[in-house]
């Protein structure tokens, strides 16, 4: 039987960059083909009215600019369940009888990781942890649907942890998260991630010339 959860990302950033972008349509491709929906809560209004096109076609994706706080108040908050790394217990699959809605940080992974989730769970919010590593944004939503819409137990998920990805024939580059590993045997990442981490490295090389 089909579950209609709700994957919510309190954008905690003022702007929304090109891996944002590019991490939020491929979460909002995802659930819709698990029938769910995304919201991107507690957008600044100035950023409501630029949001990317191919970010607002997606079916399954809703752009609000309450927080999460003001979308789940009272009683409804004790079915939110806030993803985060610092939670005592793992999700598990019986998690989805206890939670409607799985709340992740709007933020990009920094290494050592800077405990932005922090923000959301001085709110109060029900935590659960994807097990030690630090993930993407769409990597820890991908593993939470993984887990509550098809039942995995954390240790089912296939994961490569800090994969090399290769820029060029000299050079690669070490991702400092967790992915979920594809049939490919390569980490499951969004549609233009790898041209764009590519560019960023590019770019990197000639801020240094
Ligand atoms: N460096 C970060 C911080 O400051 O908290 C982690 C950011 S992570 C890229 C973005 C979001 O993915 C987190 O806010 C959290 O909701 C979720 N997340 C990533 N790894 C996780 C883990 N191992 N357990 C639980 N949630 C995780």
């Amino acid at each position: 039987m089909p579950i209609h959860k709700t994957y919510i990302v309190e954008h905690l950033d003022p702007e929304l960059g090109p891996w944002s972008e590019l991490e939020y349509v491929a979460i909002a491709r995802e659930t819709a083909r698990a029938g769910g929906t995304f919201v991107l809560s507690s957008i600044p209004p100035e950023l409501a009215a630029k949001l990317p096109g191919k970010l607002t076609a997606e079916p399954a994706f809703r752009a609000d600019t309450k927080g999460v706080e003001e979308l789940y108040p009272g009683d409804l908050r004790k079915r939110v369940c806030l993803l985060d790394p610092r939670a005592e217990k793992d999700i598990n699959p019986d998690d989805r009888e206890l939670f409607d809605v799985f709340l992740f940080g709007g933020i990009l992974g920094d290494d050592p990781p800077r405990d932005r989730t922090g923000e959301l769970r001085a709110k109060g919010f029900e935590g659960r942890r994807l097990g030690p590593v630090q993930m993407t944004t769409d990597t820890a939503v991908r593993v939470t649907r993984m887990v509550i819409d098809e039942q995995f137990t954390l240790n089912m998920v296939p994961y490569l942890d800090h994969p090399d990805l290769k820029i060029n024939e000299h050079e690669s580059t070490e991702m400092p998260f967790r992915y979920v590993k594809g049939d490919d045997g390569e980490p499951v990442m969004p549609e233009g991630m790898m041209d764009l981490i590519k560019k960023d490295a590019d770019k990197s090389i000639d801020d240094l010339m």
